[in-house]
């Protein structure tokens, strides 16, 4: 992919030390690299990995643990007893590994992960070779890894102190949500984003439920809102979901740069809405795709959340144009890289 969105249906890439070093049309790369062993590769598709952008990869581990329930009985009855009972370091780990596995099969390189123990899962993702922006979760109440937000945080400081300059493993700050973390927690957790110069990652408008009770007890302001007036939406922002935004809400995610990670499976698994995709990608907000965790998809396969990014946009909004083809595969590649910030795989 380039910023040409040229597609060689007769192209020819040159690979040299397992990075790309060229492409174009078939005849023209052969002219120009005569002496290269060539391989032939037709009727295959050679396109960028998938960059996976809200994920809770260990999470494979509750696959299927509470399917047909809405987003807050789902996590209160089943999710966060069952972490907090199970959820320790080895959990993370083999859970990570096993995500990795079902991600690599189905064409994904890179994700961007808000967990526990994400040191843990730091050590499987390098050894594994995949690239991570890994985030603990910051909550305003106790998690399986730390009795306090303050604690996790001093976690996550610890994180980027020891993985900073690994080329696999980079560490973002994860605050939950606005409405399982205080407005002063919310600007901690940004000032250690920005201290730390990294992502800080945080489910943001992702039910009707949400977005009443912050409208309720904040006169009539949309989680989005109020994020802006707490003056922490910019650039480094990922704010996963974003289902229940108006034309307002849209608007400040443009402005302040901030990056939506879609989650269509999630978002209709658990019955909470569609995210209006189409009408923030016209007004020019960075939009990518998430699988997000495995309970409440049940997969991590990219393939299947662009298929269905591309089709319930379309049945949504009554136009066959929204979220193209090309759109989609972009939210899935290129938007990622720029969502989490990471230069090197801008160059896809
Ligand atoms: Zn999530």
């Amino acid at each position: 992919m380039d910023q040409e969105k040229n597609i060689f249906s007769d192209g020819a890439m040159l690979v040299k030390n397992g990075k790309i070093a060229d492409l174009g049309g078939a005849a023209d790369m052969k002219e120009m690299y005569p002496d290269e062993s060539c391989q032939d590769m037709c009727g295959d598709i050679i396109m960028p990995g998938m960059i996976n952008t809200h994920t809770h990869a260990p999470m494979v581990l509750f696959r299927g643990l509470a399917d047909d329930l809405p987003l807050k009985a789902w996590l209160e009855k089943y999710i966060w007893p069952m972490e907090k009972k199970m959820v320790n370091a080895d959990f993370v780990k083999w859970g990570v590994r096993l995500a990795m596995m079902e991600m690599i099969a189905s064409g994904t390189t890179c994700f961007s992960d808000m967990y526990f123990f994400e040191d843990a899962a730091a050590e499987a993702v390098n050894g594994a070779g995949m690239r991570a922006l890994l985030g603990e979760g910051v909550i305003d109440f106790p998690t399986p890894d730390a009795a306090t937000p303050e604690e996790e945080m001093r976690r996550l400081s610890d994180l980027a102190a020891k993985w900073k300059g690994n080329d696999n493993v980079r560490i973002s700050v994860c605050a939950h949500s606005p409405y399982t973390c205080s407005p002063d927690l919310l600007l901690k957790t940004k000032k250690l984003a920005d201290k730390l110069k990294t992502v800080h990652h945080i489910h943001v408008a992702e039910t009707k439920g949400e977005r009443d009770s912050i409208a309720a007890s904040l006169s009539g302001e949309s989680p989005v809102k109020f994020l802006q007036r707490l003056d922490i939406l910019d650039a480094s922002t990922l704010a996963a979901h974003c289902v229940w935004t108006d034309a307002e809400d849209i608007n400040i995610l443009a402005e302040c740069g901030v990056n939506v990670a879609h989650n269509p499976s999630s978002n209709l698994k658990l019955a909470s809405g569609t995210a209006p995709v189409a009408d923030m990608l016209k007004n020019g907000v960075n939009v990518s795709l998430g699988t997000d965790g495995a309970a409440s998809n049940n997969n991590l396969d990219m393939f299947r959340e662009m298929r269905m990014a591309a089709l319930i946009h379309k049945g949504a909004s009554l136009d066959p144009e929204a979220c193209g083809a090309y759109d989609v595969l972009e939210m899935a590649t290129i938007n990622g890289a720029r969502a989490l910030s990471w230069t090197p795989l801008l160059r896809t």
